[in-house]
């Protein structure tokens, strides 16, 4: 029963008090220069879109990353902790469709919406050096960035089928297609359509993003695959087959022959090669069918086919159909002739759009070959003789047959190898990596995006804009209609301008950037965010970069985390930085899901923090985002659970508060050596110290943290009869309730606060050293050892904690339980897990 005169625990008190206070002191969260002399930390959470709410997977994220910011100022770091936000995109364009506001001002009051959110979570980010990504004094340096590509050939433009999502009236990157429909409309289908387009030349680092991934330990395995997979490295053979001239329909150029480039991953297999089959848009199909009315059908069916399983999102399904040209391939190797298909299966931008097809070693061109009645030739044979020789037989560990007396009897490998070289002797081939990976396309038809700073002249062409003349700057009012096109090819004042090399008229290009562009750099920005004249300082950079630990959601597997790591290569190599990789380590948060599926609002199962943080404190409710799951796996948000949180910060103030009184009369006076209760505690309290601490090095299991901390207050509320009899003394007891602070502070920075100020102690508790723990004060004196017979549990015994083997084992076999279900029978074996687990075989 709660005496009447107790205090009792009243979030709704305590946080906005300690909030105006931080709010009050810049200095506190802000992270220190260089040469403060303290080792740096830089934890960084993922970036939100402003949207003008937070939800829980953002209080889940924020609560991990706060919690090690605040351990690592404990420990004493120079921590970099910041924030910023992710301010451009559709939703601004939509919103401003709607609702008649202008995007930057619903972003930017959406920004500040949120902001206060975060403040009243009690996070501890450094707002000095908060990035805006849709302020001119951010995008200045995409822009930047963007001519600093260009002159290094790492920026162009160029022609191409792109994914255009109708509801968005936008290109999408195939990134952001997601089963043949848009990543931000689950059910509008992708069309595709021929735009010119800029790209990022990612694929120039295609083969270092693959290799740095080695190099990254503390990124989960997961993500590392997900990267390793999109980038998707082949190697094989580009080999030339010689078009067969005669009746070919095609002009002789020359005496050089027409040659059809053809990527393999088994060129060993190639005099099993029985047909050519090249995709409906390969160049050669034009000229076949120029005279040819029933193939030219033909092939556009194909085309179309293509273009639906395209936009049904699901090309690998499509259903295999070809027609034969009529003209013929002559490989190179043996000069045989093989006839040339076409084939609505071969796709224009994989590889060169032709292959040759091997049906006797390759499923597909098996049931192609099988479809088509074309003829099957087995030249790889099972190394291991016992191994079934059925056709198709696709396995790598083989032997060659039936081929040239050159290869015939080699591994696949070693033939590979032989065929590679007579390629580059006889110049019709060579060795080929591909790549999975394409160019990252960044254009845009959108208004609320950072403007590509190039202007097209009509004598001078593509002409950079002038470093001097950045930012190329939004126009402030502009009608929004997302009716085709781009926004800002409607406003004359932004699109019209002088050429800057020769005066004429010239035209602004109109499409804005992926926003994916922002996020590819922006903690560079955080380190430096106030630098007129150059995105950041290079040795502030240097300073703080790698980041030691980024925490975001698994969903930027692959976009944002693939894009950032090439935009960090990219300006190393401009000399910028001297770090290969953003983030040292990586960690992906599980989702928060409500009654078995994610939070929507078409669900209507989302949960608001605001409505958490009214009803129970925001302490409570960031601790129960940490304790609820481990912070790897996903949570299922209980508002039960969140009052058992409050409920248990509860308990601890009562406690606190009440044997405070005693804590404050130690003084810095020591305890005597620590016996009976004290010692009881104080073993619970440093072992309690030695798991967090632990936890916070990098195993990172929150909930079984706060799980420690609660057991703690449960031991010490069982003694509550002997400790309010004073058995334990002053400074003990101020031992246990400081230490008990401090390992609440950085889950529920509030209350510790509060009742670090109620303990009379000095300074802020967010900046007083994390205890450590005393190993002979945490060791146990005796240990519990389950006692199995014949493999099950039937007692647990006590033994001294130095016990050997043999005392053990005698403990084992003289307990009470184990003397009655042992009686009359023998002992065979004893097996003993020393300090774990002793198990009897019994007969
Ligand atoms: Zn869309
Ligand atoms: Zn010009």
């Amino acid at each position: 029963m709660a005496d009447e005169n107790e205090v009792r625990y009243d979030p709704a008190a305590i946080e906005p008090k300690w909030q105006l206070r931080w709010a009050a002191d810049p200095k506190l969260y802000a992270a220190e220069p260089a040469d403060c002399g303290k080792p740096k930390y830089y934890v960084l959470e993922m970036l939100p879109y402003p949207s003008g709410q937070l939800h829980m997977g953002h209080v889940r994220n924020y609560s991990i990353g706060d919690a090690l910011a605040r351990h690592q100022w404990m420990r004493g770091y120079n921590v970099l902790h910041p924030m910023g936000w992710d301010a451009f995109g559709l939703p601004a364009e939509n919103a401003a469709l709607k609702n008649n506001t202008p995007p930057r001002e619903w972003t930017l009051s959406n920004i500040a919406a949120m902001k206060i959110q975060m403040e009243r979570l009690g996070l501890g980010y450094d707002w000095a050096c908060e990035v805006t990504t849709c302020l001119p004094e951010y995008y200045r340096w995409n822009q930047w960035f963007f001519l600093r590509m260009y002159e290094k050939n790492l920026v162009y433009r160029k022609k191409s089928k792109v994914n255009w999502c109708p509801e968005c009236a936008t290109v999408l990157a195939n990134e952001q297609v997601v089963d043949g429909c848009c990543w931000r409309h689950e059910t509008t289908p992708v069309e595709q359509r021929d735009l010119v387009q800029w790209f990022y030349r990612i694929t120039a680092y295609a083969q270092e993003l693959l290799d740095g991934l080695d190099k990254l330990p503390g990124w989960p395995e997961k993500v590392r695959t997900m990267q390793r997979n999109w980038i998707g490295r082949s190697e094989g053979t580009d080999v030339d087959f010689f078009l067969d001239e005669q009746g070919s329909g095609v002009r002789d150029q020359g005496s050089e022959k027409t040659r059809i480039r053809v990527f393999t991953t088994r060129v060993d297999t190639i005099f099993g090669a029985t047909s050519v089959q090249l995709a409906p848009q390969h160049e050669l199909v034009a000229k076949f069918t120029a005279d040819d009315p029933a193939l030219k059908a033909q092939v556009e069916e194909m085309i179309d086919q293509q273009k639906k399983a395209r936009e049904a999102g699901d090309l690998g399904a499509i259903e295999k159909h070809g027609a034969p040209t009529g003209r013929f391939a002559i490989n190179p190797y043996n000069g045989a002739r093989v006839p040339i298909w076409v084939a609505n299966y071969i796709l224009a931008d994989y590889g060169t759009g032709a292959i040759m097809s091997v049906p006797a070693h390759d499923e597909r061109d098996f049931e192609f070959a099988t479809k088509y009645n074309l003829p099957i030739v087995q030249v790889i044979k099972p190394a291991d003789p016992s191994v079934s020789q059925e056709l198709p037989f696709c396995a790598y560990e083989g032997l060659v047959v039936n081929s040239d007396p050159l290869i015939n009897g080699l591994s696949c490998a070693d033939a590979e190898k032989k065929l590679q070289e007579i390629a580059v002797a006889g110049a019709f081939g060579e060795a080929k990596v591909t790549f999975r990976l394409k160019d990252w396309g960044v254009s845009r038809q959108r208004f609320w995006g950072t403007p590509i700073p190039i202007i097209h002249c009509e004598s001078c062409g593509l002409v950079p804009v002038p470093d001097e003349q950045l930012p190329v700057v939004l126009p402030a009012q502009i009608e929004i209609t997302q009716q085709g096109g781009s926004p800002l090819s409607r406003v004359p004042e932004f699109v019209d301008v002088a050429c800057p090399e020769c005066g004429a008229a010239a035209k602004r290009e109109t499409d804005t950037m992926d926003t994916f562009v922002d996020s590819s750099w922006y903690f560079y920005r955080y380190t430096d965010a106030k630098n007129s004249n150059a995105p950041f300082d290079p040795a502030t950079a240097q300073y703080w970069f790698p980041i030691d630990q980024y925490i975001g959601g698994v969903e930027h597997a692959i976009l944002h985390l693939i894009y950032s790591r090439f935009w960090t290569k990219v300006m190393r190599d401009l000399g910028l930085i001297t770090n290969d990789e953003p983030a040292r380590r990586l960690f992906t948060q599980g989702m928060v899901i409500k009654d078995g599926s994610k939070m929507s609002k078409s669900k209507g199962n989302v949960v608001s923090p605001d409505e958490m943080i009214g009803k129970y404190g925001a302490d409570a409710t960031r601790m129960y985002a940490l304790f609820a799951a481990p912070p790897d796996r996903d949570l299922d948000w209980q508002e039960d659970g969140v009052a058992g949180v409050s409920r248990f910060l509860g308990r601890v103030w009562r406690l606190t508060t009440k044997y405070a009184p005693l804590a404050r009369t130690a003084g810095d006076g020591k305890a005597d050596a620590p016996t009976g209760l004290s010692l009881k505690l104080l073993r619970k309290l440093h072992q309690t110290i030695a798991k967090i601490t632990l936890d916070f090095e990098g195993r990172w299991h929150f909930n079984t943290c706060v799980a420690a901390i609660m057991e703690l207050v449960n031991e010490l509320q069982s003694a509550d009869a002997q400790l309010a009899a004073g058995e334990v003394s002053a400074p003990v007891m101020r031992e246990l309730l400081r230490s008990l602070v401090l390992l609440l502070a950085p889950f529920a920075p509030f209350i510790a606060s509060e009742l670090w100020e109620e303990l009379g102690e000095e300074g802020s508790v967010l900046r007083a050293p994390w205890p450590t723990s005393d190993p002979e004060l945490a060791k146990e004196d005796e240990l519990a050892i389950p006692v199995q017979i014949n493999g099950k549990l039937v007692e647990v015994v006590t033994v001294a904690a130095d016990a050997n083997a043999q005392a053990i084992e005698a403990a084992a076999l003289a307990g009470e339980k184990v003397q009655s279900r042992t009686a009359g029978k023998t002992v065979v074996k004893v097996i003993l897990v020393p300090g774990k687990l002793v198990n009897l075989v019994v007969k």
